[in-house]
């Protein structure tokens, strides 16, 4: 089967990640080289003179250009947090090596903390994940599918959904041999023609070829200067065609994470988070190994997400 090679693949194991990480020491210089991988860059100016001041818990960065003051965790998404870093670095590595995602509830008994906080750290993880595919868009072949959070697949009937539905677009690019590249999932206000012009403007490079069934909003692609080739077959519904294959494959391995990880009451509000976190592991799926480190960097480099901001409902794109 096409998924062995990502099922079976070795991972980090346990032990290794202990190993790496298992001091705060250890995790202190490895968030330093993620975030500074050329070493210390002053966020204000961008010198790279520094000195530095010992005093609390953590080392005290001082540019000695602009006399700012950063500490290592401020300006990441570890911004402002009183846990160890060895509590953050084994969330990271559980969310990375959790193949078919981890609950809050999960996160909290193997972390040791409340629910709240586990909540928190996994949103704010999530976030990461999000901010880092937000930079990519989908290129070449691309296959577009219409489907919804919180129940069945819609089978190409637009609107159709309830209002506890959170419609959203799957979208998969292949490359020139036919194998699957990169994944987006991307909750939008309605499967209309203006919803699926924005979303391809945000989502895909122009000159894209777009596959799709023969639901008429998925026209509207060809406003991001994208060309679109419908498929449509009479009687048989998009899931039964073989071009849709791994648009399928995608849908139900995110059904199977989301009913075995998450309560669907955070679906409506927290959506596009879920989605974007099931497809940045499905971008990397051929690198649990390197995962965790890989999502460090996110980490380090999303920029802070402050309680205020993460629980905030969010938009749609
Ligand atoms: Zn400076």
């Amino acid at each position: 089967m096409a998924m062995n090679r990502i099922q079976f693949q070795a991972g980090l194991s346990m032990a290794a990640f202990f190993e790496r990480y298992g001091t705060e020491a250890l995790c202190t210089a490895a968030l330093e080289r993620a975030r500074w991988p050329d070493g210390f860059r002053c966020p204000r100016c961008g010198g790279a003179a520094h000195c530095l001041l010992h005093g609390g818990a953590r080392k005290v960065f001082q540019c000695n250009t602009c006399r700012h003051q950063t500490s290592l965790i401020a300006g990441t998404v570890f911004q402002g947090t009183k846990l160890p870093l060895t509590v953050w670095f084994l969330a990271l590595y559980l969310i990375s090596q959790a193949k078919t995602g981890l609950s809050a509830l999960a996160l909290k008994r193997h972390l040791g903390v409340s629910y709240p906080t586990a909540w928190l750290i996994h949103h704010k993880v999530m976030q990461a994940m999000a901010a880092r595919d937000a930079h990519y868009v989908l290129a070449g072949q691309v296959q577009v599918d219409d489907a919804y959070l919180g129940g069945e697949r819609s089978g190409g009937k637009a609107g159709r959904g309830s209002e506890n539905k959170i419609p959203f677009v799957a979208a998969v690019s292949f490359s020139d041999e036919g194998h699957p590249l990169r994944a987006k999932l991307s909750p939008v206000p309605a499967f209309t023609l203006t919803a699926i012009a924005q979303w391809a403007n945000a989502h895909l490079a122009p000159g894209s070829t777009v596959r799709s069934d023969g639901l008429a909003c998925f026209s509207a692609v060809t406003a991001a200067g994208c060309s679109h080739q419908p498929i449509v077959v009479a009687g048989r519904k998009p899931r039964d065609l073989p071009e849709f294959q791994w648009i399928n494959t995608v849908l139900g391995n995110l059904k199977t994470s989301l009913t075995g990880s998450y309560h669907a009451f955070d679906f409506g509000k927290y959506a596009a988070r879920y989605l974007a976190a099931f497809a940045y592991r499905f971008n990397r799926r051929f690198d649990l190994a390197a995962l965790h480190e890989r999502l460090l960097v996110a980490a380090a480099r999303c920029g802070p997400h402050p309680e205020r901001l993460v629980r905030l409902a969010e938009g749609h794109c």
